[in-house]
């Protein structure tokens, strides 16, 4: 399919292209609607069909415009489109991090003292073949009924320690304005409730979503943090960089966390062109999680070794703020991944390496 195939879909679309509702009702989610696309490779044919029972298939019209119709290995194509691979993993599990174990009420997840993650919603605008919470996300299982949560919030309510909630899901802006108006004033009217961060991923799926009424909604509850979801630089259109200056512009700041994907982001120029794009859109990459041991996603994992190289790669060869914290993600919490850069006490010093693999000794007290 050529770019002027593509560009025919949305003319055809007009200004409901634009349209977020709209998007989500014209999602790809069969092998008939992707061939408006692209025409899928035998692996991918195979995959939609073998997979479907297993992990949904849906992607937005405005993420189907970014793929590239005639390479299968395009990294946005990868990310969405089945593949047979995904039956090709021994080793991954339905659910790593053991979120079923931490919670302590429905789709409440806790695992340090003081904050949260809270799935309010099990529904995404396209589902990532690698996601973490494939084991939920589209399962109407983990949907969340309004009585469900409000015995979540009653929890929170319960729970003083609690002073940071993150929205997560699923996906936060999947909701309505007004459902998601309702659970920011909820979490808000708790006193010890300090701040309330979404992690979304519609910024760069459905960049349309982000209405300037979403942003005067959420700056109402500041101090709202929103954190996206970028993995290549391919992603980051004008469109998805006008969702996040409409946010950045409404107060609140705005983070990245990427997954490190073989083939897509796991090469130290392809990190470094999204890290820099990221700060020019005034988003900060926060993190870089290694893929978890997640079913169907032994394809897209790298060694850890790899990923700390190309973290490394990039410290002192860029602005110190374009660099996320890599980090492996444990039913104990995030632990950071990094070059050993303290190398150890020598007597009354400390012997650290810099960037460029320099040794430096610095005299270091000892007590
Ligand atoms: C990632 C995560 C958080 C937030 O961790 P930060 O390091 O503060 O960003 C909180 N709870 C759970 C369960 C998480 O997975
Ligand atoms: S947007 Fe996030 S939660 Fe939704 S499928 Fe992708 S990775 Fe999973």
């Amino acid at each position: 399919m050529s770019a002027s195939a593509v560009t025919a879909v949305r003319e055809q679309a007009g200004d409901a292209w634009e349209d977020w509702t709209w998007q989500m009702r014209h999602r790809v989610r069969d092998v008939a609607s992707l061939r408006a696309w692209l025409e899928p490779t035998a692996e991918e044919a195979a995959g939609i069909e073998r997979l479907a029972e297993r992990f949904h298939f849906v992607i937005t019209p405005y993420y189907a415009a970014l793929m590239d119709p005639a390479n299968p290995a395009c990294p946005i194509r990868r990310q969405v489109v089945p593949n047979v691979l995904e039956l090709e993993d021994s080793q991954g599990l339905a659910d790593p991090l053991g979120e079923v174990a931490h919670s302590p009420v429905k789709n409440v997840i806790r695992v340090y003292r003081d904050r949260i993650a809270f799935c309010v919603n099990n529904e995404c605008a396209l589902y990532c073949r690698y996601c973490l919470r494939k084991r939920m996300v589209g399962e109407p299982e983990w949907a969340m009924k309004r009585r469900e949560l409000e015995a979540a919030i009653a929890w929170i309510r319960a729970t003083p320690e609690i002073r940071d909630v993150l929205l997560t899901g699923g996906d936060p802006l999947v909701y309505s304005d007004d459902r998601l108006d309702w659970l920011l004033g909820e979490l808000c009217a708790i006193r010890h409730v300090e701040i309330v961060r979404l992690g979304t991923r519609l910024p760069v799926t459905l960049p349309y979503r982000v209405t300037e009424a979403l942003c005067e909604m959420l700056a109402r509850h500041h101090p709202v943090w929103v954190n996206t979801h970028f993995n290549h630089p391919k992603e980051l259109t004008p469109e998805a960089a006008a969702a996040c200056d409409r946010l950045t512009r409404a107060g609140i700041p705005v983070g990245n966390q990427s997954v490190l994907l073989r083939g897509i982001n796991d090469d130290v120029e392809t990190m470094k062109a999204l890290c820099e794009g990221l700060v020019r859109m005034r988003v900060r990459p926060y993190y870089c999680y290694q893929a978890q041991l997640l079913e169907g996603t032994a394809h897209f994992r790298v060694p850890i070794e790899r990923g700390v190289e190309i973290f490394r790669a990039l410290r002192g060869r860029t602005s110190g703020f374009a660099i996320p914290q890599y980090v492996l993600d444990t039913p104990h919490g995030k632990v950071p991944l990094a070059h050993p850069y303290l190398r150890g006490r020598d007597g009354d010093e400390v012997v650290v390496e810099s960037f460029d693999g320099t040794l430096w000794r610095e005299l270091n007290p000892t007590k």
